[in-house]
């Protein structure tokens, strides 16, 4: 049997990405990584951040008391439990008074356990009776989700298991760096490719996954949109559309194949900067031959994600490839939970089972679940920047709750959140250590993390996977449970509010049963015993898709570029991402002794370095019209000479960052603006 825990080996999962790789954990204090062979996503390979997850534990930075920080001086005073507890509910109380139930704020995070997820979203809706709750999960995948349930009905990231990767004969990969940020997929590619199958990688640098592609092509960045109207009318004219599947299987495809008459390859090539002859190429390829697309952050952090997204499910679906096996659409999720943590309830504008909340069918049921009447439950709130963005002013939250999230870090135009965060009446954060958000926090409450709890996530392919405590928390911390828990308690709510996750989780799959996202049939015991659940089935879509009359949508969208385009005083494009041995905000992997820590950095180009005067190691100004940051140079050949690169697990990337939103998903666009260089002069 999987998943069961012995005297000296937990079989558990990684602290941090999608991929959820399994491991088996050792030791009391501090865990002890292995590899679980037997494990079906990673067959016992982790990347260099799993192996080096035991560093998490035994610094000096963990929290282990109850902080309250007196704004006078800024000193911070270790409190008890209650006494902190009970501050947070006279705040709260004191917010709502003055403002209303909207006056208070949660703020929920990707890699929060399901458990977490649910019961944040419960605390709010119930006990808090506020509307205003969203989560960092909204700056992750939320185009691609948009797009997924637009054009399918339904949204799970992979509609089928990562290995049929190997399966297909052209692998499209439109902005995923999963050979950096997830290794133990890249597997996968090199599989496909040992059996005669074709890489593409569509990314502005030259990743280490696009070093494994057989064709990379190198757009400006935010043009993923217009290369696939170029491909998509590229195949049409190839007679190379599946006409019987387009007819029985979707609707839509007039409209679609109207909107790409006019995307000529010397178009594309004018948009993107891809030759047209690659244009040419990729068409090709796709022409008569089983096609995988999958998109990543790349093509889906942008305000225009949502249409971006739609469009390459346009090429997959003219294709007839979604719902064949081995073929079709997917989104590569990021964060750990990224996938569970948008199906149940942490979302402004939904309730667990990934049910919508404008949806009264979906409120009588969940209201039924928690035992209050469906008329309490308030209706959907702000998405997550906006919910920011109206922090402390005189419409918006003056108290905010924050869960599984270091928003200094990872928010967009983050001087300006942070002014909003510093606007607050009340800021109670949860968190292990204190993250750059919680050092600006009224109260900080310190929790359990990773191997000492257990909970379940939901993995990109939508398997439901089980992570089990293995080594005892230290004294002084609770879990984030026991902190709703105590809260809602607190508060007067009549709703039970249970700490024991394996009943949160029976409660949970009460309340998604018969949602698009039902967890109703699923337990821990049949996740320890099968390695993880799929919920919905382990491949959807074959016979039809989730919308009413089984078909899928096909959208027209057009090309509109990124909201902010170079000019004379900011000059190139600035795009942000991820590198191999940090994760998110960096609020974990920074505090790792064992990986390296060479940030912040930019990548540019030498010909921009060359006009710049500046050389690898020297210092770079970059300065975009909301911030700017200092970082280390790195020239390198790989990037195009009118972009440079900066990851964003340090502070200071998303100082730049562009705030302008996708306007259905509400994603911000973090993966491009224009931008300024300079070099720092030496003192
Ligand atoms: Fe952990 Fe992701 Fe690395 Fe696997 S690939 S070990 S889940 S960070």
């Amino acid at each position: 049997m999987s998943g069961t825990r012995t005297e000296t080996r937990t079989e558990t999962h990684c602290p941090y990405c999608s991929l959820q790789c399994g491991m088996r954990l050792a030791g009391r204090r501090a865990p002890e990584v292995s590899a679980w062979e037997e494990f079906p996503v990673n067959r016992g390979a982790l990347c260099r951040k799993g192996w080096a997850a035991a560093g998490l534990y035994g610094g000096r930075e963990r929290l282990t008391s109850p902080l309250v920080r007196d704004r006078g001086t800024g000193e911070w005073s270790a409190v008890s439990w209650d006494d902190a507890l009970d501050r947070v509910a006279a705040g709260i109380r004191a917010a709502q008074a003055a403002g209303g139930p909207d006056a208070v704020a949660v703020f929920g995070g990707g890699g929060l356990t399901n458990e977490k997820a649910y019961a944040l979203g419960k605390l709010a809706r119930v006990a808090l009776g506020t509307s205003q709750i969203d989560y960092n999960g909204r700056w992750c995948m939320s185009s691609a989700a948009s797009a997924a349930i637009r054009a399918f009905g339904l949204d799970r990231g992979l509609p089928f298991p990562l290995a049929d990767v190997e399966e297909t004969d052209v692998l499209v990969l439109v902005g995923s760096n999963l050979a950096e940020t997830m290794p133990p997929a890249a597997r996968h590619l090199d599989r496909l490719r040992e059996r005669g199958g074709t890489v593409v990688v569509v990314d502005p640098r030259r990743t280490p996954t696009a070093d494994r592609a057989d064709l990379h092509l190198q757009p400006v960045p935010g043009t993923d949109l217009a290369l696939a109207l170029g491909v998509l009318h590229l195949l049409v004219a190839a007679g190379a559309v599946d006409a019987s599947y387009l007819a029985e299987r979707t609707t839509g495809w007039e409209e679609v194949r109207d909107s790409v008459a006019s995307w000529w390859p010397e178009r594309v090539e004018r948009v993107t900067g891809v030759d047209a002859h690659e244009v040419r190429a990729l068409a090709a390829l796709m022409s008569g031959r089983k096609v995988m697309v999958l998109t990543a952050r790349g093509a889906e952090q942008h305000s225009t994600g949502s249409d971006t997204v739609l469009a390459w499910i346009n090429v997959a679906l003219a294709l007839g490839m979604v719902g064949r096996p081995g073929a079709g659409y997917g989104c590569l999720t990021g964060q750990g939970n990224g996938q569970g943590g948008r199906e149940h309830g942490q979302k402004a504008d939904q309730l667990p089972g990934y049910r919508r909340i404008d949806d009264p069918a979906a409120r009588a049921h969940v209201a039924g679940v928690w035992g209050v009447d469906p008329d309490t439950l308030p209706g959907p709130g702000r998405s997550a920047y906006e919910l920011l963005d109206a922090l402390g002013t005189p419409d918006g939250p003056s108290a905010l709750l924050v869960m599984g999230s270091n928003i200094v870090v990872s928010a967009p135009r983050a001087t300006h959140v942070t002014a909003r965060l510093e606007a607050l009446d009340l800021l109670v954060v949860c968190d292990v250590v204190m993250s750059e958000t919680a050092a600006l926090a009224d109260v900080v409450l310190p929790v359990t993390q990773w191997a000492e709890e257990t909970g379940t996530m939901t993995n990109l392919e939508g398997r439901v996977v089980l992570r089990q405590r293995a080594i005892t928390p230290p004294a002084g911390v609770r879990s984030d449970l026991e902190v709703v828990a105590g809260l809602a308690e607190r508060l007067g709510s009549q709703a039970s509010f249970p700490t024991d996750p394996e009943e949160v989780f029976a409660e949970l799959g009460r309340a998604s049963a018969g949602g698009p996202a039902d967890y109703s049939s699923i337990t821990y015991d049949r996740i320890r015993d099968e390695q993880g659940v799929f919920w919905g089935g382990k491949r959807l879509f074959a016979d039809s898709f989730a919308h009413p009359d089984g078909r899928a949508r096909m959208h027209a969208v057009e090309h509109r570029g990124a909201a902010e385009q170079p000019c004379a005083d900011y000059p190139v494009h600035l795009t942000t991402g991820r590198v191999l041995a940090q994760y998110q905000s960096g609020a974990q992997t920074r505090r790792v002794r064992s990986l390296p820590d060479d940030g912040p950095f930019v990548e540019l180009h030498p010909f921009l370095a060359a006009r710049l005067g500046v050389a690898t190691g020297e210092a770079v100004r970059i300065a975009t019209r909301r911030g700017e940051m200092t970082a280390r140079a790195s020239v390198v050949p790989t990037i195009r000479p009118d972009t440079v690169f900066v990851p964003f697990h340090w502070v200071g990337a998303n100082r730049l960052t562009n705030d302008a939103l996708d306007p259905a998903s509400r994603m911000p666009e973090f993966k491009v603006c224009a931008a300024r260089l300079s070099p720092v002069e030496e003192v």
